[in-house]
């Protein structure tokens, strides 16, 4: 199987926006993390959570993709 690593990107809760250019390196637990683009303060480990999610959805669809090419012709 081919998979590639899943990039994590942080993402406003409010509006969408990446928030990788937001200030605040070093961010833990607890932090809250101001956008951007709309000002709204998101919590640090909602962030989190949102981010893995998405990771997890992308890893699932990968699999998925490299399940039907690897059975796919077993099922002609
Ligand atoms: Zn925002």
């Amino acid at each position: 199987m081919d998979i590639k690593p899943v990039t994590i990107i942080l993402t406003c809760l409010f509006c969408d926006s990446d928030l990788e250019k937001a200030e605040g390196k070093g961010l833990q637990s607890g932090d809250l993390l101001k956008c951007p683009s709309c000002k709204q303060e998101n919590d640090y480990d909602s962030l989190i959570s949102v981010a893995k999610e998405k990771g997890m959805e992308q890893l699932k669809q990968q699999v998925t993709l490299e399940a039907k090419k690897a059975f796919g012709n077993l099922f002609k």
